[in-house]
């Protein structure tokens, strides 16, 4: 928001809990075997606490109004329904009654049942985004996961009959032994079930897991660089020309279906992180302030019960890293940064900073304006990183 004057707050829990860690998974999760089934009672006990505490913390976050609550991880569809309508109703108790909210939640396949996806929508979950990631079950085994195509067909079929419309799928592109061919076919698949939202991710390696260890003993994961970018074209391409509106980097949606929580994110609003490891935002005082939590899940429910808090870390962000974010979280949407925006935020016009970078980029095909939006071509796009860095700069 512009001038302090969001009104709105975004809420985000991490659930980090997996049946079991992906070998690709650098994401702040443990698998559950071993771990007490009580376990989850008191995580979401700690979550509620964590909520009263981060708000009374900063008392007018209390008057805000709700917009999105969701519930990523890790795998939020291991909750029970008991736990996932505490959790739900929790939250909402901590602001003022108001409309309709965009409530999200993960689920993997293979674990939700028709039962638990009808007693979600009855906790006021209104919806999913199911991680399915590829609907070839030789993929799946490259990924490590532990659904197959079956479990992810019967999940879709499951949620449609328990109520949901708004249904969001995630593919992942990219995988070790996948061909373009092999990727076009997910794209397919994933059309003719018509879910309201698409996110394809590009599969990375990332230092730490089991596939950069792979990866650095010389055995090569990934399809070649060519083929990777001719699958994220050919996605494009095949999603938009079924109706798909390209709106972000990774994100496609029927109309009027963009993922609400998400694109708090992409305009730098408000959003308040509950959970282990997750990160809160606030665009004022000054140019933004952003704290987290302890990743550590057992730690985190400690830490809550013996101080109420589990705050790990702080940080206020300076002019230049405000803008930077700006920047970049503005390229990522389609429709790119709003120049009146940016003039109004940071007190400078970003196309009179940058003018001679702007120009050239525009020269290359890698930037243009439309109205008052500055915004990535189809080739910037592919490049966004150094477009990102020359204006940084
Ligand atoms: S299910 Fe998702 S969060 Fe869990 S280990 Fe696999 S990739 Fe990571």
């Amino acid at each position: 928001m512009i001038d302090g004057m969001d009104k709105t707050i975004g809420v985000y829990v991490h659930i980090p809990f997996c049946v079991k860690k992906c070998p690709y998974c650098d994401f702040n999760s443990i698998a559950v075997a071993g771990l007490s089934e009580g376990l989850y009672d008191r995580y979401i006990d700690a979550v509620i606490e964590d909520l009263v505490f981060q708000i009374k913390a900063r008392p007018a976050l209390s008057e805000r109004v709700l917009e999105t609550i969701y519930m990523g991880g890790g795998t939020p569809s291991l909750l029970s329904a008991e736990n996932m309508k505490r959790l739900v109703s929790g939250i909402r108790e901590g602001f003022p009654a108001s409309g309709q909210q965009e409530i999200t939640v993960e689920v993997n396949p293979g674990t939700a049942t028709l039962d638990k996806l009808t007693s979600f929508i009855e906790a006021g979950i209104n919806r999913l985004s199911i991680g399915i990631q590829s609907f070839n079950g030789e993929g799946l085994n490259s990924l490590g996961r532990v659904h197959s195509v079956q479990d992810s067909l019967n999940c879709y079929e499951d949620a449609r009959s328990a109520g949901f419309d708004n249904i969001g799928i995630d593919l992942i592109f990219g995988i070790p032994g996948q061909s373009v061919a092999g990727w076009e076919a997910d794209v397919d698949k994933a059309i003719c079930l018509r879910p309201e939202h698409l996110s394809t991710y590009n599969l990375t390696i990332e230092q730490g897991t089991p596939f950069f260890k792979m990866q650095k003993e010389g055995r090569p994961l990934l399809p070649t660089e060519e083929d990777q970018i001719r699958m994220y074209e050919l996605g494009i391409e095949r999603l938009i020309s079924a109706g798909y509106h390209h709106y972000e980097i990774s994100n496609f949606s029927l109309d009027g279906f963009e993922s609400r929580h998400n694109n708090r994110y992409w305009l730098a609003e408000d959003y308040l992180g509950l959970g282990a490891g997750a990160h809160s935002y606030l665009a004022v005082p000054d140019w933004g302030v952003r704290w987290w939590n302890d990743t550590d899940p057992l730690r985190y429910i400690q830490f809550i019960k013996d101080t109420g808090r589990a705050t790990e870390g702080m940080e206020r962000l300076t002019r230049e890293e405000a803008i930077t974010e700006g920047i970049f979280l503005g390229l990522r949407r389609m429709k790119g940064i709003d120049l009146d925006w940016f003039q109004e935020r940071f007190g400078v016009s970003l196309k009179s900073s940058c003018t001679n970078e702007i120009t050239a980029l525009e020269a290359g095909g890698l930037l243009n304006e439309a109205g008052n939006q500055l915004r990535l071509t189809h080739k910037g796009i592919l490049m966004s990183n150094s477009v990102i860095a020359a204006l940084i700069e």
